[in-house]
């Protein structure tokens, strides 16, 4: 996969030793969110809105009531940005000024444009394989009416970055030396046993879906 083009938009200036434009490392990052913050500007007012995402190749798309302001919004070709972040660990340093956090995070910038047809249907089954994979396969899938009141909106990837802090803190030197706790605390997002819906007939068995539902987390 190749690098995105970079601007002044997208170039990591603060700590860009922590950055990349590859795609693999930002798509990497998109994937295995499972939502994303959408910031964009209305009437000279920033608005971020988090929101289920999914991705293939270079188009990010989400979904949801036609009421929605964000969608139509997006749908009108506004330029957007759109911030993903995975939380890996909290970094305890022997300072308070050198506190931080471990993180994989990427922040996408492009144009919107509505969805429809063919295309809308390969969107909805990106956006429920991105929650459970193979949860299209095992749902009612959406009526032409469901299909109707649901709005499709994607987002032509641009440019992009990514920025990953890893490893334990940076300490001055000097304070090395202090009995001070430092380290780093990891974070891992974790799936817990499914809890059946109490309408659930007994006799339902798990679906394939979640009887290994890790995503595509690093979990081992
Ligand atoms: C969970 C988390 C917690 C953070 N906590 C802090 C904190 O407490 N204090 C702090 O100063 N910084 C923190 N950061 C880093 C923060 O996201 C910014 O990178 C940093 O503040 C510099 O901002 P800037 O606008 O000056 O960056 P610039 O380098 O000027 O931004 C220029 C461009 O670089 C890219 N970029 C910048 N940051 C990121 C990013 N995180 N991921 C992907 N691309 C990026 C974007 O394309 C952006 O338009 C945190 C990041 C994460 C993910």
């Amino acid at each position: 996969m190749s690098a995105f083009p970079v601007d002044d938009r997208n170039r990591i200036r603060r700590k860009p030793q922590r950055g990349s434009y590859e795609r693999e490392v930002v798509y990497a990052i998109l994937d295995e969110a499972l939502y994303c913050h959408v910031g964009f500007v209305e009437d000279g007012w920033p608005i971020v809105i988090p929101i289920l995402h999914a991705r293939q190749d270079d188009t990010l798309y989400l979904h949801g009531a036609r009421a929605s302001r964000l969608l139509k919004h997006v749908a009108a070709g506004h330029p957007v940005c759109v911030a993903a972040t995975l939380l890996d660990g909290l970094v305890l340093a022997r300072s308070v000024f050198h506190h931080s956090l471990n993180y994989r995070s990427a922040v996408v910038f492009g144009h919107g444009r509505p969805v429809e047809g063919a295309e809308k249907r390969e969107a909805l089954r990106l956006l429920t394989e991105h929650v459970a994979r193979g949860r299209w396969d095992e749902a009612r899938l959406p009526t032409p009416q469901e299909e109707e009141a649901t709005a499709v909106v994607a987002i032509a990837i641009e440019r992009a970055s990514a920025k990953i802090r890893s490893g334990p803190p940076v300490d001055d030197e000097a304070d090395y030396d202090r009995p001070i706790w430092a380290g780093v605390v990891p974070v891992v997002q974790a799936f817990l046993d499914p809890i059946p819906d109490p309408r659930l007939p007994a006799d339902i068995p798990l679906p394939a879906s979640l009887r290994d539902h890790r995503r595509r987390s690093r979990l081992p």
